[in-house]
Formats: C-alpha cells, sequence, structure tokens
C-alpha cells in the first residue's frame, strides 16, 4: 500500500515541481515502486519529467470529474519503477466543476484508492495556492513535505498554511502529519541561506530534513530537456542530494 507525500507550499517558485520530480525518481531509482502525480494546472511536472502534454487524451482531471479509471491515467516514464499521472491546463475547471458536489475534498483519494495497491509511494505535486486541487491533495496524504526557499520571507505564510494542515486532520484526514520541511535553493556562500536555516530550525526542530538542496544551474536545466537530474547529471551535487533527500524520506 502506498505511502502517499504531498509536496506542497501555497509560495510559487519554492522548488515543489523540482522536489517532486526528483524525489519521485530517487525513490524509484532505490527499488520503490513510484507514482509522480501532477496536480498543478500548469504541468510542470507533465513537462519536466519529458510527457508531451499536447499528445495527451486525458489527465489527471478527467479522473477527477470521474471520466476514467485511475489506471488509465497512469503512463510510464523513462526512469525504470517510476510512473506518472500527469496534468494539464483543463485542471482548472475542476474547482467550478465540482462547486456544488458533496465531498469535493475527497475525489482525489477515492481515484488514487484505485491504484494504491501498485505503488509503494505516490507523490504529489501541488499547485501553488491552497485551493481545491491542494485540500484535494492534503485529504489523500499520508505526509506532507514543505519546501522552503532559502530567501527573504521564506517563514512567511507557513502559518497559514500549518492552519490548513490542521484543518484538513481535524476534518477529513486525521493521520495527516507534516513529514517535514525542505530547505531548497540553499547558498552556502550566503548568509541568507544560513539565517532561513537557523529560523527554520527555531520553529520546526527536527521536522526540517538534515538534507538541504543546494542551488543550483543544473537542477533548473533539467526540466527544459524533461529529465529528471538522475538522467540529466547523474554526477552532481543536485542528483546527490535529491538521493540523499529519499533515503532521509524512507527512513521517516
Ligand atoms: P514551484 O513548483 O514551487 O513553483 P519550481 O520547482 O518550479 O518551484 O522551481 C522554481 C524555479 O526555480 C524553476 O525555474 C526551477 O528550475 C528553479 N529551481 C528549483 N530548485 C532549484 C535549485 N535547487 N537550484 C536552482 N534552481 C532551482
Ligand atoms: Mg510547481
Amino acid at each position: 500500500m502506498a505511502q502517499i507525500i504531498c509536496i506542497a507550499n501555497q509560495k510559487g517558485g519554492v522548488g515543489k515541481t523540482t522536489t517532486s520530480i526528483n524525489l519521485a525518481t530517487a525513490l524509484a531509482k532505490i527499488g520503490k515502486r513510484t507514482l509522480l502525480v501532477d496536480c498543478d494546472p500548469q504541468a510542470n511536472a507533465t513537462t519536466g519529467i519529458g510527457i508531451d502534454k499536447t499528445a495527451l487524451r486525458q489527465n489527471l482531471y478527467h479522473g477527477l470529474i470521474g471520466d476514467v479509471d485511475a489506471m488509465e491515467l497512469v503512463h510510464t516514464t523513462a526512469v525504470e519503477g517510476l510512473s506518472v499521472i500527469p496534468a494539464r491546463v483543463e485542471l482548472i475547471g475542476f474547482e467550478v466543476e465540482m462547486m456544488a458536489h458533496d465531498g469535493r475534498e475527497l475525489v482525489m483519494r477515492e481515484l488514487l484508492d484505485e491504484v494504491k495497491e501498485a505503488f509503494d509511494y505516490i507523490v504529489i505535486d501541488c499547485p501553488p495556492s491552497l485551493s481545491l486541487l491542494t485540500l484535494n491533495a492534503m485529504a489523500s496524504a499520508d505526509s506532507i513535505l514543505v519546501p522552503l526557499q532559502s530567501e527573504f520571507y521564506a517563514l512567511e505564510g507557513l502559518t497559514q498554511l500549518i492552519d490548513t494542515v490542521k484543518r484538513i486532520k481535524a476534518s477529513l484526514n486525521p493521520r495527516l502529519r507534516i513529514s517535514g520541511i525542505l530547505l531548497t535553493m540553499f547558498d552556502r556562500r550566503t548568509n541568507l541561506s544560513f539565517q532561513v536555516a537557523e529560523e527554520a530550525e527555531k520553529h520546526f526542530n527536527d521536522l526540517v530534513f538534515t538534507t538541504r538542496i543546494p542551488r543550483s544551474v543544473r537542477l533548473s536545466e533539467a526540466p527544459s530537456y524533461g529529465e529528471p537530474i538522475f538522467l540529466y547529471d547523474p554526477s552532481s551535487v543536485g542528483a546527490k542530494s535529491y538521493m540523499a533527500l529519499a533515503k532521509e524520506v524512507v527512513e521517516r
């Protein structure tokens, strides 16, 4: 039965998609059957893992509105052991379509229940908002991993995120927990990165992952080739740190 990890932070550009793609790939590389679910209408994880979205007949949206079974949405990738449920811009319509639908926060959980047996890990890449899509992802998940960009204001907005997690835990998903805070785009040359790390550790103690993802040009280049860092540049520091993160995730 898969462990479901939701990668969430309502801020954009903090490394959610990069973390989703590369954590999912690293988990597959250590032998875990892994499914990456792209829950963002921008579909960056879909493109970044090498799926041509223009050629897609169906995507997560069609599963959520009940048009198709989850298994029909699962695509294989160039990484052995890694599958993906892709997204496309249609996903924007989900929110409006579900407005009058009872249990609208639980449709993703029902969809993923159909494929849970086939995987060890499911990694969900969330959109940069606390929208109905994110609530669905949180309602499906066992744990939430929060990427935190090592920049000024990094912790701003986290209270809102944590309140949302508490609300979901109290109402829809009692098993939900925050599995960890991940420092991304960490730059050892700047004091600011260390200050953000220190502040995060002050607030969240050992919830902060020991692994920090360094700022790396290679990590930012890989998606334009439709490749995770492990294919694009397997010996890079980016690949090494996402592998270390995967091991930490498995241990937690
Ligand atoms: P989000 O999904 O939270 O919006 P992304 O993962 O798309 O964030 O990252 C935002 C931008 O930063 C992208 O252009 C991405 O390539 C780049 N980026 C992400 N992580 C790193 C990193 N560790 N080093 C350098 N660039 C990064
Ligand atoms: Mg993203």
